[in-house]
């Protein structure tokens, strides 16, 4: 199995750079230093160290009892919710910063749609003192108001983006705009393992310190050298692709779990790979819903970090090869497994999150199973949503 890109950046059928003509300098160059530099001991070790310190990895691997009883299996949340800043976000923008800092990149751009990977960003670039642009499309910097006042608290700019819908997508292509006018001092940080080669092996290889850890820890905890089921969400993709990377070349059964929103067939969903065909999106080809004549449909998902058109190009291969199996979980079922851990276990799950828990639903284990979650965020920011649904049960 392929798991990193060619050299052209494509996983199988999937991936590729797919820019503009004034984007080749950035990219080319982005190409020609990034394995080098993140594999530069010294940049290992400054990487490892504010992992550590910084964020509060290694994440603990939480065995949880009561998952684990009603299930029948032995079942592992990985707590990316307790690093700082409350997601898997920040082991990104941590590694992107370090990598800008190394191509001597003074100014920091980044998207972001419910601000979670822009906060992210705000976070690195006021540690390490860089000017920070953050572009938001005007609806969501309206319904996400306390990320905006977060990223501004941090010394960040926030641009509200009044293009197209307004929303995710509109910000990345402003975000791309804003890179090919200011090629040489700017570094384009994105949030997820999507966009053009190499940024969706940059971003994997960021966030796959969520499987090494998971390796060491099943093995330090069980005494077996792999887990039997590692199970993600997937948005974009990146907290899914992190907690796979290092079981790919495994028989360990990857299983990815995409909003189904209001329902597959609702016309307001987000599962890209029930729904969508190939395309391409945001520099590279991958798959997407879109409509016959290839405009892109607007997604809906309850929680906003599943909320893309989208999927990495690692995932759709993934997808096509049939090497990790695709789940649909619904808003309401979403919902309803994140009070169910918040109840049984005294951990309010991320929405995102509670995507992957409630896939569990959906399948049968053997009793000595080792299933590992990715818990990829904390529900702080979804308060008001579970709020709301909390009052109709
Ligand atoms: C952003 C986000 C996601 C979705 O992004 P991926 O790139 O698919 O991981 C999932 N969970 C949380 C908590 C997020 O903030």
């Amino acid at each position: 199995m392929n798991h990193t890109a060619n050299s052209k950046g494509f996983y199988g059928n999937f991936g590729g750079a797919f820019i503009p003509e004034m984007l080749f300098p950035n990219i080319d160059e982005l190409k020609r230093v990034y394995l080098q530099t993140i594999n530069e001991p010294s940049f290992q070790k400054e990487l490892k160290v504010l992992l550590n310190d910084f964020v509060g990895r290694p994440s603990p691997l939480y065995y949880s009892r009561n998952l684990s009883e009603k299930h029948s299996a032995n079942i592992y949340l990985k707590r990316e919710d307790l690093n700082h800043t409350g997601a898997h976000k920040i082991n990104n923008t941590l590694g992107q910063i370090l990598l800008a800092k190394r191509l001597g990149k003074k100014r920091i751009i980044a998207e972001t749609g419910a601000g979670q990977h822009g906060v992210a960003t705000a976070t690195v670039c006021a540690l390490m003192n860089m000017e920070c642009i953050v572009y938001m499309g005007k609806v969501d910097t309206e319904r996400q108001m306390p990320n905006v006042e977060r990223m501004k608290l941090l010394g960040a700019t926030v641009v509200p983006v009044t293009s197209g819908s307004q929303t995710l997508k509109d910000a990345t292509n402003e975000a791309i705009r804003d890179w090919i006018n200011n090629p040489e001092n700017t570094h384009y940080i994105i949030g997820s393992v999507v966009g053009p080669h190499p940024y969706p092996e940059i971003v994997t290889l960021f966030q796959a310190v969520i499987s090494k850890e998971i390796k060491e820890q099943v093995k330090e905890k069980t005494g077996k050298e792999y887990p039997d089921y590692v199970i993600a969400c997937v948005g974009g993709g990146s907290n899914a692709a992190g907690a796979f990377y290092h079981f790919i070349d495994t028989d360990v059964k990857l299983i990815a779990v995409e909003a189904a929103g209001l329902g597959l067939q609702s016309g307001k969903s987000a599962a890209t790979t029930a729904l969508g065909q190939p395309g391409i999106l945001h520099g590279s080809k991958t798959l997407l819903m879109q409509t016959e004549d290839g405009q892109v449909v607007e997604p809906h998902s309850i929680s906003a970090g599943l909320d893309y058109p989208g999927i990495g190009p690692l995932h759709a291969h993934l997808f096509e090869t049939g090497k990790a199996k695709f789940l649909y979980v619904t808003d309401e079922e979403a919902i309803n497994a994140g009070l169910e851990l918040t109840r049984t276990e005294g951990i309010i799950p991320a929405l995102e999150s509670a995507h992957a828990l409630s896939a569990l639903n959906q399948l049968t284990f053997k009793k000595d199973d080792i299933v590992v979650i990715n818990l990829s965020g904390r529900g702080d920011k979804d308060m008001l949503t579970y709020l709301e649904h909390y009052k109709n049960i």
